[in-house]
């Protein structure tokens, strides 16, 4: 027999157990045709480093499922793999190159991509490990990489689908291009940052000579590639200078002066500049008015040849230099602070520019629809719900969606392009020559895709998508997306738009959307602040079960959690109290061994201690209370109350109450290792290295064949069992608890000496014989002796120096001889007197308020009514415990 340590010791078990249930296979799913499959594909992390907590949370509520699953019997699949990560993952290696004093174009594309490779390698098998720490229950055998050739066939496969479609175009459009990474950025991508700048009202003097309009600019610089200055047709107060022309000065271009309904009558001066190559709403103006699109900046945002005199000039050095020319030149009416949102690059943090480039384009109305009614007619379910809403009136309001980036680390778009006649060429396979005339002279696009075309197909391409595979027609769809609410509209919907088009099917059934974890005080975590919580730091601290318990325990789908060493010491504390209780259960065991009928019959209703009955009971309870809300999706909800019962019920009360009755003839041996096992299994979904462990303890010290599972993670999880409630032990137990409690509380008040024996009188009615029976177990637990127990018209109308405790059951009073300050105890009661007062006259006039009454449901006025008598009764038997102090 494997002797148990004294204290838990994580970091002895964690390794040995996950090596063991590795080589048990037990992460891979059996393929049963007869049974429904679970199935959770793991949000792929960027192959750009380390996991933070955010992944630590994102695994443990994914493990939390399947493993549950897996215990219930389903055949369950959880599909573990890697984002390359384009843009990320660029800059983080462009980052290091510049550390030796290189730029990607000095290497070249080939040696570049090679770089970037071997840092993926590398950072790959460290995500992997780190999982391992986790425990994370998946299936590496399936585990997939974006980069792997199955999702490249699917990336290459859906584009041409698309294109094919005619929903993927390439066109001039208005993007976010990033200076410092060069290239193009989809809305998403973009961070705005309020910045307190200026608005510079800059003079351009007509054509004619006769005076000048003021135009109003955060981008001094961008005037010029003005085409036009626009005004409201509604605009009365312009009317007459519509036609008229303008001089852009020291450039001399002559711009006219145009109407558009775009422009905002209240803002400035009404009247605006238009430069349609460096801004979205001033380019579809010039689309409805045929304006030339004049490009200003080369792709590292300095100056270009159109420029006239400031050619050559970064972006900034050129906005300082032409505010200073307007100046000089009387042209400069006014600068004014001013503060606004400037869009910054999400990765880099460079300032971006709004420029029209040629790009590609997923035409998205016809994708959004069906991925709309999917949600709408509950195909799909998003948890928590508020995330519905949110999600439907994105999805009505998007655009079209930006897919490709100047980048080279990604999918290189699959478009190839004939020197000879220009034809355009999508093609899965790389095509040897042009459809059109046959040359063989044919270039790819350079540009790759953006990284969320790829992480979009996940649900299928990782299950064999475009072959049809048993694992994709098994698995397909999936059963929960389980994500941070952050990425909803980066990802989620996407997969969602992405799947239905390339499968015909949701990619998943359920949405389950969890929160933000910030730090102790609820602050986000940012390397810079260095609040962040490094999982793996944590678990070496901690142990691993007790980081999981800390980051899911009472927190709700949706809802952001703060974070911090408190709550991790919590979860170490629960895993110590568990491994003491169960420690103290298997030694027990060792000396007063069970069969395997004993064991049986705790399920059996055979029980005749009524503290046996009670714990049973009370398990039972626990057991449905936690399937509903398993299914409910509350899983910190379920987590919790496993953490009451096992700490309260279980270790503080069950054990410490029959301990006496250890090696006696009705002796609770069978039940102290029932529900130690109940409990493990329970509770292994969450916490499952230290009850993986304990219950192999446990199971080596039962006769052979009582628990026939050969592991805890294939055991199958609790049922309850209805026959097995039992309200009037129950009923008794919290009786005798509350009786305990208050002996307990009495003798803490007035700080009686531990070894002192106490006396103390219990008067009830009901229970009485059921109180008597039980005076033993109250005597020790609350260090009482002696203890009469006694009807309740027994109580004596006159307690002179006693403290009195009415409870739901029973009344309590513990003479002080000597130790009580008399005037302190009478304050007491008439404390508690006003307080019931108060509470009792706000029931009364609840109860009498028509509002209340008529519309309140019957069963909630009962229960204020029976409130409200419970109260008139109690306050009665503590004025009469006031005047027995006399
Ligand atoms: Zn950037
Ligand atoms: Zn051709």
């Amino acid at each position: 027999m494997t002797d148990i340590p004294k204290a838990y010791e994580p970091k002895l078990v964690e390794q040995e157990r996950y090596k063991f249930w590795m080589d048990g296979g037990y992460f891979k799913p059996k393929i049963d045709k007869k049974k429904k499959p679970f199935t959770i594909i793991m949000p792929p992390p960027n192959v750009t480093g380390e996991l933070h907590v955010g992944h630590a949370l994102t695994a443990t509520l994914e493990d939390i499922m399947i493993r549950w699953h897996r215990m219930l019997g389903d055949p369950s699949l959880w599909l573990p793999g890697v984002d390359h990560a384009g843009i990320a993952t660029q800059v983080v290696v462009e980052r290091e190159l510049a550390k030796e004093g290189l730029d990607r174009h000095q290497i070249g594309r080939d040696k570049f991509e090679e770089r970037v490779w071997q840092w993926v390698r590398k950072s790959r098998s460290t995500i992997t490990q780190q999982h391992e720490r986790l425990g994370a229950s998946c299936d590496w055998s399936r585990e997939k990489f974006t980069l792997d050739d199955g999702p490249v066939k699917a990336v290459k496969t859906a584009f041409v689908q698309l294109y094919n479609k005619g929903l993927i175009y390439r066109g001039e459009r208005i993007i976010n291009w990033c200076p410092r990474c060069g290239t193009a950025l989809s809305d998403l991508e973009v961070q705005n940052k309020d910045l307190t700048s200026n608005l510079w009202h800059m003079k351009y003097p007509y054509e004619d000579g006769s005076g000048y309009v003021t135009v109003a600019t955060t981008r001094p610089e961008t005037y010029l590639g003005d085409s036009a200055v626009a005004v409201n047709p509604e605009d009365e107060r312009y009317t007459h200078l519509v036609g008229k022309k303008v001089i852009l000065p020291f450039i001399n271009r002559a711009i006219p002066i145009i109407t558009d309904i775009a422009i905002d009558k209240e803002f400035g001066t009404g009247m605006v500049k238009v430069t349609p190559a460096h801004d979205p709403v001033d380019f579809e103006i010039s689309q409805r008015h045929n304006l030339p699109v004049i490009h200003l900046l080369k792709p590292d945002a300095s100056m270009n040849e159109n420029s006239g005199p400031y050619a050559g000039l970064d972006r900034f050095e050129a906005r300082k230099k032409i505010v200073e020319d307007f100046e000089k030149a009387g042209l400069m009416e006014k600068i004014e602070p001013y503060s606004h949102a400037v869009p910054h690059c999400f990765r880099c943090s460079t300032v971006l520019e709004p420029e029209v480039s040629k790009q590609w384009f997923v035409k998205i109305q016809p994708l959004a629809q069906p991925a709309i009614e999917a949600v709408k007619d509950g195909r799909i379910k998003i948890i928590p719900d508020r995330f519905t809403k949110i999600y439907l009136n994105w999805m009505e309001n998007i655009r079209d969606w930006c897919i490709s980036r100047q980048l080279w680390w990604g999918h290189r778009i699959p478009v190839w392009y004939c020197q000879k006649c220009g034809e355009m060429i999508a093609s899965i396979d790389t095509p040897t020559k042009c459809d059109k005339c046959g040359s063989s002279d044919l270039v790819q696009d350079p540009d790759v895709l953006d990284t969320w075309f790829s992480s979009g197909l996940w649900p299928h391409s990782t299950l064999g998508w475009p072959e049809q595979t048993e694992d994709l027609k098994y698995f397909y769809p999936t059963s929960v997306m389980e994500t941070s609410y952050d990425i909803i509209f980066f990802w989620v919907v996407r997969m969602i738009m992405m799947g239905i088009e390339d499968t015909g099917d949701i990619p998943f059934r359920v949405v389950y959307l969890h929160g933000l974890i910030r730090d102790e005080k609820g602050e986000k975590m940012s390397k810079m602040k260095g609040n962040v919580v490094n999982p793996l730091v944590t678990i070496d601290k901690y142990g691993c079960d007790a980081m999981r318990f800390a980051l899911t325990t009472g927190n709700a789908p949706g809802n952001d959690m703060n974070i911090g060493e408190h709550r991790f010491e919590a979860g170490r504390n629960f895993a110590n109290k568990i491994w003491n209780a169960a420690r103290y259960v298997l030694t027990s065991l060792e000396k007063e061994p069970i069969t395997t009928q004993a064991f049986a019959n705790v399920a059996a209703k055979k029980l005749t201690e009524t503290e046996d009955r009670w714990i049973i009971s009370r398990l039972n309870r626990l057991v449905k209370e936690v399937d509903v809300l398993m299914k409910d999706f509350q899983f910190g909800e379920a987590e919790r109350e496993m953490h009451d019962f096992i700490w309260g019920e279980f270790c503080d009360w069950y054990i410490e109450i029959c301990k006496q009755r250890l090696g006696k003839a009705n002796s609770p041996m069978p039940v102290l290792a029932y529900v130690l096992e109940t409990s493990l299994r329970l509770l292994h979904p969450f916490m499952p290295f230290i009850t993986e462990e304990l219950w192999q303890n446990l199971r080596e010290r039962l006769p052979e064949g009582t628990l026939t599972s050969p592991a805890l993670i294939i055991a199958p999880y609790p049922k309850s069992n209805e026959k097995l409630l039992d309200p009037g032990a129950e009923q008794v137990m919290e009786a005798v608890m509350d009786i305990v409690r208050t002996i307990r509380n009495a003798r803490a008040e007035y700080k009686v000496d531990i070894g002192k024996w106490v006396e103390s009188f219990v008067y009830t009615d009901s229970l009485l014989s059921d109180i008597k029976a039980r005076s033993a177990t109250i005597e020790i637990l609350a260090k009482t002796r002696p203890l009469t127990v006694l009807p309740r018209d027994k109580r004596p109308s006159k307690a002179d120096k006693a403290m009195v405790s009415v409870l739901k059951d029973a009344d309590v009073v513990i003479p002080l001889a000597g130790m009580v300050d008399i005037e302190a105890e009478k304050a007491r009661l008439s404390k508690e007197i006003d307080i019931l007062q108060r509470e009792i006259s706000k029931l009364t006039q609840r109860l009498g308020d028509e509002q209340f009454t008529s519309k309140a449901p019957a069963a909630v006025i009962e229960k204020e009514k029976s409130r409200l008598q419970e109260y008139e009764n109690k306050s009665a038997r503590m004025k009469t415990a006031l005047d027995q102090l006399g």
